[in-house]
C-alpha cells in the first residue's frame, strides 16, 4: 500500500515539476537522451539556492576552505593515476534473449532478466568514464574523459594553493561542478543520471588527527540536511563494511535518505589516507609533500572527503516537500519547502487586477521587494484563490496582498502563509524584515 503511494508521488512529482517549469527531459522534442535532465526557471533557482547554502556553510563561513572552479577535461594521467582508467566500473550483464542491459550488482536474480526472464550472459568490468578526443588527432595520446568527480581537479591544483596561499593543516578544497557518469542503467528521475552535479571537499590533514576531522564533518553534513530543510527522520547513517569500501578508503560512511523509491545514497564521507596525493606524486613525478612549519617535518597530508550530490539534493527536498492536503474544502497540491530554498520567497498580488490604484500599490512594493530579495514575483492572474494555488504548488511560502484597507487605512498588506493558509496584516516598511526573519 505504501509503495504504491509512493509510485503515484514520484509521478505526480515529475509532473509537476515538468508543469511548473522546475524540471524536463533532457532533449525532449526528439524523443529525450536517456539519463539526461533539464533544469527550468524555478529547478534552476532551487538548485542555485542549493548550492549557496552549501558554498556559505563549507566556504564563505570558514577561513580553511579554499574555492575552487577546475576544468572538466583533464589530462588523462590524472584519470590513470587516480585509478579512475583500470577501476571506475560497474558489472553489466547483457540478456542472452532481449539483450537489454543491466547492473549486475542491482538486480535481485543475477541470473534471469527482470524484463523478458530470458537467461543472463556473464557480468563484465564496464568503465563508467566518457571517454573523447581532444584536437584533430584521434590517436591515444589524444584521449581525455569528462571527469566522473570533481575530485581529480582539486588534488591536481593542491600544490598551486600551497604555492600561493601557504595554508596550515588543516585547509581544504571545495568545489561546485559538473561531472559525468555513463551509468549502465540511469533511473529514478534525477537520482541516477548520465551527467550530475557534485558539491565536493578534499580536507587536508595531518594524519594523526583524522579521526577528530571525520567527526566534524560528520556533524557538518547533518547541519547541511537542516539548512536545506530536510526531514530529520528521512536521513540515516550508513557506516559502509571493510569489503565494500572503495579500495582507498579506510572508513566510508554513506549518508542515506527515504526517497520515495526506497532508502538510497544521498552523500559520502569518506577517509581516503593520502591515496591522492601519493598516487599523483608517484604519476607526475611532482612532490606534492606539505612542509608542517610547526613540526618541522614533511609529509603527505592525509584526506576527509565529503561529497554532495546537487541532483540527489534537490529530489530529496522535492519529494520531501510535496504534500496533499484539503485547506478549507479544498483539496490542493503544493511544496512544503523551507523558505530558505524557496524558488520564490514571496509572490506580490493586488487584489483585483482592474484597480489601477491597487495595481500601482502592489507593483511598488513588488519593486522594493524585488531589488532586495531577488526571488520574489507578481501575479495578478485570475482571483485572488487560484494564484494561492499557483504559489502554493511552487513552494512559495508568503503571498503579498495589497487590498483596499491597505489603501484606505494604513493598515498595511495582508500576508498568507503557505501551510497554514492563515493571513495576517503586516505594515509595508516590516515586510522585509519579515521576509529576512524567515531566511
Ligand atoms: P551510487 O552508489 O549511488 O552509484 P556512488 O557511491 O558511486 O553512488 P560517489 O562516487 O560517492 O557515489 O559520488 C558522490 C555523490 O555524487 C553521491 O553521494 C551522489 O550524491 C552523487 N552521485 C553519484 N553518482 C550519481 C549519479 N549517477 N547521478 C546523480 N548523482 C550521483
Amino acid at each position: 500500500m505504501e509503495n504504491k503511494k509512493d509510485e503515484n508521488l514520484m509521478e505526480n512529482l515529475i509532473s509537476l515539476c515538468k508543469r511548473r517549469g522546475f524540471i524536463y527531459q533532457g532533449s525532449e522534442i526528439y524523443g529525450g537522451l536517456a539519463g539526461t535532465w533539464d533544469y527550468g526557471p524555478l529547478g534552476v533557482a532551487l538548485k542555485k539556492n542549493i548550492e549557496n547554502l552549501w558554498w556559505k556553510r563549507f566556504v564563505l563561513d570558514r577561513e580553511d576552505m579554499y574555492g575552487m572552479d577546475a576544468a572538466i577535461l583533464m589530462n588523462q594521467n590524472v584519470w590513470k593515476a587516480s585509478g579512475h582508467v583500470s577501476g571506475f566500473s560497474d558489472p553489466l550483464v547483457e540478456c542472452k534473449k532481449c539483450k537489454k542491459r543491466f547492473r549486475a550488482d542491482q538486480l535481485e536474480d543475477q541470473k534471469k532478466c527482470p524484463e523478458c526472464k530470458g537467461e543472463l550472459g556473464e557480468a563484465r568490468q564496464f568503465n563508467m568514464m566518457f571517454k573523447t578526443h581532444i584536437g584533430a588527432m584521434e590517436d591515444d595520446s589524444a584521449i581525455s574523459y569528462l571527469r566522473p568527480e570533481t575530485a581529480g581537479g582539486m588534488f591536481v591544483n593542491f600544490k598551486n594553493i600551497l604555492d600561493s596561499f601557504h595554508p596550515r593543516l588543516p585547509f581544504g578544497m571545495a568545489q561546485i561542478g559538473k561531472a559525468f557518469r555513463n551509468e549502465i542503467a540511469p533511473r529514478d528521475f534525477i537520482f541516477r543520471v548520465r551527467e550530475l552535479e557534485q558539491m565536493e571537499i578534499e580536507y587536508f590533514v595531518k594524519p594523526d588527527t583524522w579521526k577528530e576531522n571525520f567527526e566534524n564533518f560528520r556533524k557538518q553534513v547533518w547541519e547541511f540536511t537542516k539548512d536545506v530543510g530536510l526531514t530529520q527522520e528521512k536521513v540515516h547513517e550508513l557506516e559502509v563494511a571493510d569489503g565494500d569500501r572503495a579500495h582507498y578508503s579506510k572508513r566510508t560512511i554513506d549518508f542515506e535518505f527515504d526517497f520515495p523509491f526506497g532508502r538510497k545514497e544521498l552523500y559520502g564521507l569518506a577517509y581516503r589516507t593520502d591515496f591522492d596525493l601519493k598516487s599523483h606524486t608517484e604519476a607526475s613525478k611532482v612532490d606534492l609533500s606539505f612542509f608542517d612549519e610547526e613540526s618541522k617535518q614533511r609529509f603527505l597530508p592525509h584526506v576527509i572527503e565529503p561529497s554532495f550530490g546537487v541532483g540527489r539534493t534537490l529530489l530529496a527536498v522535492l519529494s520531501d516537500a510535496y504534500t496533499e492536503d484539503v485547506l478549507g474544502d479544498e483539496p490542493r497540491t503544493y511544496l512544503k519547502l523551507s523558505p530558505r530554498v524557496a524558488p520564490v520567497i514571496a509572490a506580490v498580488f493586488p487584489l483585483l487586477k482592474n484597480k489601477p490604484e491597487l495595481v500601482a500599490k502592489a507593483r511598488e512594493i513588488f519593486g522594493e521587494l524585488k531589488k532586495e530579495f531577488g526571488r520574489i514575483i507578481f501575479d495578478d492572474n485570475g482571483n485572488i484563490g487560484k494564484r494561492y494555488r499557483r504559489q502554493d504548488e511552487i513552494g512559495t511560502p508568503f503571498c503579498i496582498t495589497v487590498d483596499f484597507e491597505t489603501l484606505e487605512k494604513d493598515v498595511g498588506v495582508t500576508v498568507r502563509d503557505r501551510d497554514t493558509g492563515k493571513q495576517e496584516r503586516i505594515k509595508i516598511s516590516e515586510l522585509s524584515s519579515f521576509l529576512k526573519s524567515h531566511i
